[in-house]
């Protein structure tokens, strides 16, 4: 049917080009780029002869949009589904629009320099794909992603209006190392070591860093420590979803990743303040990423499951209603699949399915739009068929 181009060849878009790879009814052909070609190329060589299309590879700096406009004219891609890191997703945005192809993302664009995400930079960017006739699906991972495609679902199936979310996102998974991160160190450590934050009543209440604890007795993966963090779908559903009031966001996290993070921070390992060392300028927590695992090496040694899920709390027909919307995972089965483990994996077989509801033109809207704003349904479906499937269950635990 089409060509996808997808940009970065890390641990999330080596699950995305398998799950391509599964699905080439859609995707006829996929061209890996990434800043290095090598691990295109490696990760070619591994699925080429099982894939039903054709992969190619490149190399390219995501930093830099005319190289990017070069390789989209150069490929001709009908998507671009961008699986670098967050500080792409404005030049990747540009490029989409000088070529007018579509754009689909996993993580809202955020400065290098200051750690601070927000949708604002891209929400900037909605008149122009309006009048370039293309679409920006933002937030196409798991959380954001699955997240706000199960608050959509929610709000067409079972309410007539919102009041409350609680997002959960559980990884029961052990690697057995003491310390760790499941996904780019670097952007899993700026994310948790920020102020915590939740939005109550039109407006967002700031929290000290971990200062919100809650025990939740996870299905199928059982009891846990979670903490409330700002995440970012809480900005776009407290706009899209009619109704609401509350929209907290909770993460797990074992006490001996929480006692190095703040050992960590503790010493200045975490700053993203440049520092002198030898004569050279360095980033502590660039450093830090250098020395620690590489997430995709956790996909062998790590066992036990996620569960990622929504609590919603509403009304339907004038009476109040609970629901829990969740899906599990099992970091073993994820690796045999596709050779990576479940966090990966929550996140790579969502941004394909964005990218195969653009190729289709199934969701077919010009402009930048959250993935809450189109029509869950097709979306629930192919989360079942391609490895993610859903629960929903009346009357869950409550969060207090
Ligand atoms: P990785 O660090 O494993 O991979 C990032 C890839 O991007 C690497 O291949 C890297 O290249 C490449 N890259 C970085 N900078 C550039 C550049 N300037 N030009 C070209 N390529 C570049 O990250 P992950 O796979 O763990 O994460 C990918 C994205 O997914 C991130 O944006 C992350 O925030 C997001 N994410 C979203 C989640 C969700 O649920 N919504 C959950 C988890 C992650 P190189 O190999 O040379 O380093």
């Amino acid at each position: 049917m089409g060509k996808v181009l997808i940009v970065g060849c890390g641990g999330v878009a080596s699950v995305a080009v398998h799950k391509c790879c599964q699905n080439s009814k859609v995707f006829d052909a996929i061209c890996i780029a990434s800043r290095t070609v090598s691990k295109c190329e490696a990760l070619k060589e591994k699925l080429q002869a099982s894939y039903n299309g054709t992969i190619t590879t490149a190399q390219v700096d995501a930093d830099n949009p005319e190289e990017l406009i070069a390789l989209i004219e150069r490929e001709k891609p009908d998507v671009v589904l961008n699986l670098a890191l967050p500080y792409q997703d404005l030049t990747i945005m540009d490029a989409c629009l000088a070529t007018g192809v579509d754009y689909v993302d996993t993580a809202n664009y955020e400065p290098e320099d200051t750690a601070k995400f927000e949708y604002k930079w891209q929400w900037a960017y909605r008149e122009k794909f309006e009048k370039a006739g293309i679409t920006a699906l933002l937030g196409s991972g798991f959380d954001p992603g699955v997240t706000g495609v199960f608050s959509a679902y929610a709000l067409k199936h079972y309410f007539d209006e919102i009041n409350y979310i609680d997002i959960l996102d559980c990884n029961g998974g052990d690697h057995g190392y003491p310390f760790a991160t499941n996904f780019n160190p670097e952007i899993n450590i700026r994310e948790v070591s920020a102020k915590g934050s939740y939005w109550e009543d039109g407006h967002w209440v700031e929290t000290e860093p971990m200062e919100i604890k809650r025990e939740y007795d996870f299905p199928e993966v059982g009891m846990k420590d979670m903490y409330l963090l700002h995440h970012e779908e809480i900005e776009s559903l407290a706009l899209n979803i009619p109704g609401i009031k509350r929209i907290r966001f909770f993460m797990t996290f074992g006490q001996s990743y929480l006692t190095h993070l703040k050992c960590l921070e503790n010493v200045g390992m975490t700053s993203i303040e440049p520092i002198m060392y030898e004569g050279k300028e360095i980033v502590p927590l660039q450093f830090l990423k250098a020395v620690l695992p590489d997430p995709a090496s956790l996909g062998p040694r790590t066992k036990g499951k996620t569960n990622i899920g929504c609590i919603f709390t509403g009304k339907k027909d004038g009476k109040e209603k609970t629901i829990y919307i969740y899906n599990v995972c099992d970091h073993e089965e994820c690796y045999k699949e596709v050779g990576s483990q479940a966090v990966a994996y929550t996140t790579g077989v969502p941004a394909m399915i964005g990218a195969m509801m653009l190729m289709t033109k199934t969701w077919d809207k010009d402009g930048v739009y959250n993935i809450e704003e189109f029509d869950p349904d097709p979306f629930m479906d192919a989360l079942n068929e391609f490895g993610l499937p859903w629960k929903v269950v009346e009357n869950p635990q409550m969060v207090d």
